[in-house]
């Protein structure tokens, strides 16, 4: 894709997230107004409500951007995502007839309050990143069981919660659980002490199918994606995985970043998988490229404190792609909704500075990591501040996600002493 010129700009700097060639889709309010959608475009939303309502944007007869999420959209497949997209970079793009009536529904980013883009049907969450399954298999069940027999064949995962996706700038509260060291003989019920994050990337489910889908298929699915951070409750994790894998220890929250970057704006940013040790199955095997060259960072700031980064990595480290993940899902008949969010697992490299979370990055606590202001960090602690970045790089632009933040806040009271 080369490079387009917006009339905004703001749009036409290389350092914004935020070029025409990306367009992505956010929920936002200024004030006391209600959410609506909007596209962000440089440093500025579009209000696409008040668009639409003029007649700039139809693309059918229903319309698509009234309801405060992109669901109406996304359920009407790649033909219709590809019209609205056509149409809304006309409308942006220099020497737009329509610029001067367009110019009074943009409004400041820094004004903005994001919501959800969209309501989430159900949450997915796969463990398909071959870096952070093997660290992660080392230190719980040793160097020779890293990887479970079944992970080169297929992209394992669990159904998660969508009720607990929330979206950047939403504090996260420590949860309570049940934790039992190996040292100890009985649980005990306490605040989680080894709370942590995960960087993943989320791939959207935009049209709905109803029985198995085929790779190609799956990936003509997808809408976009976000930026996921799946916060983990390590301790909790350890005690309730087995058999059947986690449980409450990834239900207290997921944060996604607030804009979806379309399939189409990250086209031009395909890669391969890597390498297959197995030869997959037919009905998984790689069809072209399937994941995304984008560079992912981690940055942890402690109360009052500067930001450190604590991990860079890229998509493209995926085992699996999203793809397939979706493509796996449906094999059972498993019907897939319209607003499925099926995150990647955790994004980690093969150097340390390339590990999507503190359990690989600190080495299960043996190896605690030392931030810019000098403090050192295992786990999380109350007060600090998680935000994942992601930009794919094109020639002179970038498509970036903007921020996946969120602060970690102190757990309640004991919920149960009353
Ligand atoms: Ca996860």
């Amino acid at each position: 894709m080369s490079y387009l010129k917006s009339w905004v700009d703001s749009a036409n700097s290389a350092s914004t997230d935020f070029p025409l060639n990306n367009l992505p889709y956010g929920v936002f309010s200024i004030g006391d107004e209600a959410p609506r959608c909007g596209v962000a475009i440089g440093e500025h939303v579009l209000d696409l409500a008040a668009v639409e309502s003029q007649g700039l944007l139809s693309i059918g007869d229903s319309p698509l951007c009234q309801d405060a999420c992109w669901n109406p959209l996304m359920a009407l497949g790649k033909d219709s995502w590809a019209l609205f997209r056509e149409r809304l970079i006309a409308l942006l793009s220099e020497g737009s007839a329509e610029q001067a009536r367009l110019q009074e529904y943009l409004y400041p980013l820094a004004d903005a309050q994001m919501h959800m883009p969209f309501t989430v049907t159900e949450f997915t969450d796969f463990y398909a990143g071959r870096h952070h399954a093997t660290n992660v298999g080392t230190m719980f069940r040793g160097a020779e069981n890293a990887l479970p027999p079944n992970w080169l064949h297929i992209p394992i995962g669990y159904n998660g919660r969508a009720s607990s996706v929330v979206v950047s700038g939403t504090d996260v509260r420590r949860p309570w659980g049940q934790l039992k060291g190996p040292d100890q003989e009985l649980p005990a019920f306490l605040p989680s002490r080894r709370f942590d994050l995960e960087l993943e990337m989320g791939a959207i489910v935009g049209s709905a199918s109803n029985g198995p889908v085929s790779v190609d298929e799956a990936d003509a699915m997808i809408f976009g994606y976000v930026l996921l951070n799946d916060w983990s409750a390590r301790d909790i994790q350890a005690w309730e995985y087995q058999p059947l894998g986690p449980f409450q220890a990834k239900a207290t929250a997921t944060t996604i970043s607030p804009w979806i970057v379309t399939s189409a704006a990250l086209e031009a940013f395909r890669v391969s998988t890597p390498e297959r040790e197995f030869e997959l199955l037919p009905h998984l095997k790689d069809t072209g490229p399937m994941l995304y060259d984008i560079d992912l960072t981690v940055t942890l700031a402690p109360q009052d404190k500067p930001a450190t980064t604590i991990a860079s990595t890229n998509y493209r480290e995926m085992y699996y792609s999203a793809a397939q993940q979706l493509a796996h899902h449906s094999t059972s008949g498993c019907p897939m909704r319209t607003g499925d969010l099926l995150g990647s697992g955790t994004i980690s490299g093969p150097e340390r500075s390339m590990r999507g979370s503190l359990l690989e990055l600190s080495w299960g606590g043996k190896e605690p990591l030392t931030l810019d202001s000098g403090e050192t960090r295992s786990f999380l602690e109350d007060g600090d501040t998680l935000t994942l970045h992601g930009h794919a790089q094109g020639d002179g632009f970038r498509i970036g996600f903007g921020d996946c933040a969120g602060t970690l806040v102190p757990a309640l009271d004991d919920p149960y002493a009353r």
